[in-house]
C-alpha cells in the first residue's frame, strides 16, 4: 500500500501504539478516584499535557484534552463567543475547515454577525479585508494556521496583531501544521489553537484546544469537573496517553520528518509536473506545507483517478476527506477561484512520517498511464483548456 492520504489521517507510530497498550493493559482507574490506581492515571494524563503543552511552547495548565480538532474547534468558537455575551461579532476566512465553518453557521443563526475574510488566488488571506471585518464588537478571529485541502500557511503572527490592536482574540486551528513546521504559541500570538492526535500518528478521538491564561472560556459540555471544568465527563486515557507519546516523539522527529518528506514531495510534484501534460497546481507555490500537494487534472473527475490509484493499491483523496461522501465542489476551492470542471478534477496527495521514494517511484510509474487512459475515454480536448 502506498498512503498518501496523511491529511485525512496517520498511521499510529509504534511506539504510540505500544505506550497506549502497555497503559491499556496495566491502568484502569479514573483518574478522579483519589486511591492510588487513580492517581497513577491522573499523573500519567499531566504527563501527557506537558508533552502537548512543550510541543507547542505552551504551559501545560493551558491544555485542555477534548475529544478531536473538530470539538477543540467548536469549544475555542463557541466557550469564548459564550464568555463574552455583549460581542456579536466573528471574524473568520473563507477557507476554514467545517468545524469552524460550520460553528460560524451557528453562530450566524444565533444573530451574530459573521464575516468570511477571502483569500487571494494561492489561498492567502486577504489582510487588507481582514483589517476591515474586525472591529471593538468581534468577539472572536479565527483563521486557521494552514489549509487541509492545498497547504497554504496564513499569516497568523499578523492576524493576532492586527486582532489585538482592537483586544480582540484570536484562534487558530493548527490540525494541519501541528508536527508538520514548528507550531508555537508565542511566537503565533494566539490565544486558542486547536490540534488533533491523529494527524500527528497518534490515536483518534483525542483532540486538545491550547487557552492562554486569562483568556475567557465557557465550557460547552456541562457535568463533573474534569479538565479543571472545562470539559466534562471521564477521560479518555489511553487516547490521552497515545497523544502525549506523539507529541513527546515530535521533539525528535519534527525537523528530520519535514526535511525528508519535504526532498519525496518536491520529486513527485516535479515527477507530475513533468510527466502529465495539463495539470495545475493549487496553493501557494512557497508558503505552503511542503506534504500537501493539490493538482487539478484538467479534463477528468478526480473520483476517476482516486479510484484507478486506489485498484493499484495508491490512497489518496478527492479535495478534502470531510468532502468525499458529498457532490459538492469543495468550498476551498472555490474560494481560491478555481473553475468548477477544475476543481472536480482535482486530487490531493498528503506525505508523511512513513512515505518511502519506492512509494514516490510507484506514483510517477502508474499516474501518467491512467489519467492519459482516462483522458482517452473521456475524449479529452486539450485545447480546451
Ligand atoms: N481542522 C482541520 C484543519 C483538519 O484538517 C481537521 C481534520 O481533517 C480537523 C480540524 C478535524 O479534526 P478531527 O478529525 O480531530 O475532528
Amino acid at each position: 500500500m502506498v498512503y498518501l492520504d496523511n491529511n485525512a489521517t496517520t498511521p499510529l507510530d509504534p511506539a504510540v501504539a505500544e505506550a497506549m497498550a502497555g497503559f491499556l493493559r496495566e491502568h484502569f482507574g479514573n483518574p478522579s478516584s483519589l486511591y492510588p490506581i487513580g492517581r497513577q492515571v491522573k499523573e500519567l494524563i499531566n504527563a501527557a499535557r506537558e508533552h502537548v503543552a512543550r510541543a507547542l511552547g505552551a504551559h501545560k495548565a493551558e491544555i485542555l484534552f477534548t475529544g478531536s480538532g473538530t470539538e477543540s474547534d467548536n469549544q475555542a468558537v463557541l466557550g469564548v463567543c459564550d464568555a463574552l455575551p455583549e460581542k456579536r461579532e466573528f471574524v473568520t476566512s473563507t477557507v476554514e475547515h467545517p468545524a469552524v465553518q460550520e460553528t460560524a453557521v451557528y453562530l450566524e443563526k444565533k444573530g451574530y454577525a459573521v464575516r468570511h475574510v477571502p483569500v487571494d488566488a494561492t489561498g492567502v488571506l486577504d489582510l487588507d479585508a481582514f483589517r476591515d471585518a474586525v472591529t471593538p464588537q468581534t468577539a472572536l478571529v479565527s483563521i486557521m494556521h494552514a489549509n487541509n485541502e492545498i497547504g497554504t500557511i496564513q499569516p497568523v503572527a499578523e492576524v493576532s496583531r492586527i486582532a489585538h490592536e482592537h483586544g480582540v482574540l484570536v484562534h487558530t486551528d493548527a490540525v494541519q501544521t501541528f508536527g508538520k513546521i514548528p507550531v508555537d504559541v508565542d511566537a503565533l500570538g494566539v490565544d486558542l489553537l486547536t490540534v488533533s492526535a491523529h494527524k500527528i500518528y497518534g490515536p483518534k478521538g483525542i483532540g486538545a484546544l491550547y487557552v492562554r491564561k486569562g483568556t475567557p472560556i465557557r465550557p460547552f459540555i456541562h457535568g463533573g469537573h474534569q479538565e479543571r471544568g472545562l470539559r466534562a465527563g471521564t477521560e479518555n486515557t489511553a487516547g490521552i496517553i497515545g497523544f502525549g507519546e506523539a507529541a513527546r516523539l515530535l521533539a525528535d522527529r519534527l525537523g528530520p520528518d519535514a526535511e525528508r518528506v519535504a526532498v519525496l514531495a518536491e520529486r513527485l510534484k516535479a515527477g507530475i509536473l513533468s510527466r502529465i501534460p495539463k495539470v495545475r497546481m493549487n496553493g501557494h507555490p512557497e508558503r505552503r506545507i511542503k506534504s500537501t500537494l493539490s493538482f487539478s487534472f484538467l479534463g477528468l473527475e478526480s473520483e476517476a483517478i482516486l479510484l484507478a490509484l486506489a485498484t493499484k493499491g495508491i490512497y489518496v483523496s478527492t479535495g478534502s476527506a470531510c468532502s468525499e461522501e458529498s457532490d459538492e465542489v469543495s468550498h476551498v476551492l472555490t474560494a481560491i477561484g478555481l473553475r468548477p470542471e477544475f476543481a472536480r478534477s482535482t486530487v490531493r496527495m498528503s506525505l508523511g512520517r512513513f512515505n518511502t521514494e519506492a512509494d514516490i517511484d510507484l506514483v510517477l510509474k502508474e499516474l501518467p498511464e491512467i489519467v492519459e487512459k482516462l483522458r482517452k475515454i473521456s475524449a479529452f480536448d486539450p485545447e480546451e483548456f
